[in-house]
């Protein structure tokens, strides 16, 4: 089994949310099982190449791509994903992909991510490899599904590859100017009022991607049926929907060479469920950085997450007021809308001793939040899947969520089953419900064997990737035209 696994940001080189603990993580876990697994992402600037010992690719250099009107070059550089078999191919091109963010507002945003799929195909047929399935993950690569059924039927070398588009979160849809089109040397005969390209007046890449795709998958069962009703599906629940039998949900999994508290370099001290002490040290110097005051009887609860209100902090917003009157401490991490860092902000400022809030994006904080914390937040009003409940879980933080996509298929409310449950969990998307999630977890930490129980049944729980891995696996294999 071959694939070409494309996607717009992978860990360890370039992440900006789940979609690159995916990338990292779900290649290797193929590769494991035997799958010949070939990575493509850009060579943004932000990523060192002697970080990573990358090598310059020795076949594709110095190539040229024309789109419409304007042509680009692009060099090439290889690595191995760490501790794995998979291949991973860097596509440079400083025209496109220096910038100071990964994702822009910059006119040629669309172009950007056009080039860098043209630039997959034209790499695949360089090296005459013809994958069974293009794996594209997101809008940023959903145009290769129309492109190899619409631009490149001539070249016999895809006459047999599938392709599969991933639905990482419906919420980002990448709508561009119908000119774009042109650029990706697409037929504008597909753009017209509801038809594959068209959706509000714009050229929607994910759209095209969910009409020409083989097959659909998104990142849990529960989000796989949420974004089939008007209320989750962002528009684009008609066309899910028509495409409903080749649409499934796949949980991710989470990768434990990063997010295993007990080999985790980020901690001041790694512990497994036998040495949950050593949980505490990891919550005293926690405090200790961010200037709080320690004391084992007074729960800290975690976030980090983008700020978006995707993530549930306009519900927060007038419950943290609230909250914060008992004995609670809350650490903070985050990055995103400037309304809510601005908020956060007061809200540190405003209560010194209880809240300490971190603007940035920052590896190291967020794996020690995970682990020092008592409680994890994620009052997501949507959630495709949800890496931080799984991460919490597995870390002995218990996790406080609504009950939504992801966070619905992981997260058992412990009041409502008091036998397994491993968390706490609400369903209004209110801030009234929210208020009373968080009352309820206050009240159980004092319950010393309640709690124990609760940390027990997350981190004992398995969300390492082999069985989410078998899953695509199997969704490969019923796509694949060759023998097997
Ligand atoms: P999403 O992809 O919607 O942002 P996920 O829960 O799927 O949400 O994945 C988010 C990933 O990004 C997690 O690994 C989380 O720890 C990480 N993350 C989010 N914000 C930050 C931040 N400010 N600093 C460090 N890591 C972050």
């Amino acid at each position: 089994m071959k694939v070409c696994f494309a996607s717009s940001e992978c860990v360890p080189y370039a992440k900006t949310g789940g979609l690159a603990d995916v990338s990292g993580a779900l290649p290797k876990s193929l590769a494991a099982l035997g799958v010949k697994i070939k990575s493509f992402m850009p060579l943004y600037n932000l990523i060192n190449i002697a970080d990573y010992d990358l090598k310059p690719d020795p076949i594709n250099q110095n190539i040229q791509i024309h789109m419409g009107r304007s042509s680009h070059i692009f060099n090439t550089w290889n690595a191995t994903l760490p501790d794995s078999q998979a291949q991973v191919y860097f596509i440079d091109c400083p025209d496109f992909f220096h910038r100071d963010k990964l994702y822009t507002n910059h006119p040629d945003e669309a172009e950007r991510f056009i080039f860098l799929q043209l630039a997959i195909l034209r790499i695949l047929q360089n090296e005459q490899w013809a994958p069974d399935i293009i794996h594209c993950n997101d809008w940023q690569t959903a145009l290769l599904p129309a492109m190899l059924k619409l631009s490149y039927r001539w070249d016999n070398l895809f006459e047999k590859t599938s392709t599969l588009l991933s639905i990482h979160n419906i919420g980002y849809q990448g709508r561009f100017s119908r000119d774009s089109i042109y650029g990706a040397g697409l037929p504008y005969q597909h753009y017209f009022p509801g038809g594959p390209f068209e959706f509000y007046d714009s050229f929607c890449f994910l759209k095209a991607g969910i009409v020409f795709a083989d097959k659909i998958s998104t990142v849990s069962e529960t989000y796989a049926q949420e974004i089939q009703t008007p209320e989750f599906g962002a528009g684009l629940e008609g066309v899910l929907h028509q495409r409903k039998n080749d649409l499934t949900g796949i949980l991710n999994g989470i990768d434990d060479d990063f997010w295993n508290p007990a080999t985790d370099v980020h901690l001041p001290q790694n512990y497994t469920w036998e040495n949950l002490t050593k949980k505490r040290q990891n919550k005293r110097e926690l405090l200790q950085d961010a200037g709080l005051q320690y004391d084992v009887k007074i729960p800290v609860i975690g976030m980090i997450s983008r700020l978006a209100k995707q993530k549930g902090f306009d519900i927060l917003q007038p419950v943290l007021q609230k909250v914060i009157q008992q004995p609670v401490q809350f650490i903070i991490l985050g990055t995103g809308e400037q309304e809510y860092e601005k908020f956060l902000r007061q809200m540190a400022c405003d209560y010194p001793d209880k809240i300490a809030v971190t603007i940035g994006f920052n590896e190291g904080l967020a794996h020690r939040i995970t682990a020092g914390a008592d409680m994890f937040l994620m009052p997501s009003h949507y959630e495709p899947c949800g890496l931080n409940q799984m991460y919490s879980l597995n870390y002995g933080t218990v996790p406080i969520v609504r009950q939504t996509g992801g966070l619905a298929d992981t997260i058992i409310d412990r009041d409502a089953h008091p036998k397994n449950g491993n968390g706490l969990s609400f369903t209004r998307y209110s801030s009234e419900s929210l208020h009373a999630a968080l009352l309820r977890g206050l009240k159980l930490f004092k319950n010393k064997n309640v709690w124990k129980k609760m940390i027990e049944q997350g981190m004992q729980a398995d969300f390492s990737w082999n069985s989410s891995a078998k899953k695509y696996l199997k969704l490969y294999k019923s796509l694949q035209k060759t023998e097997k």
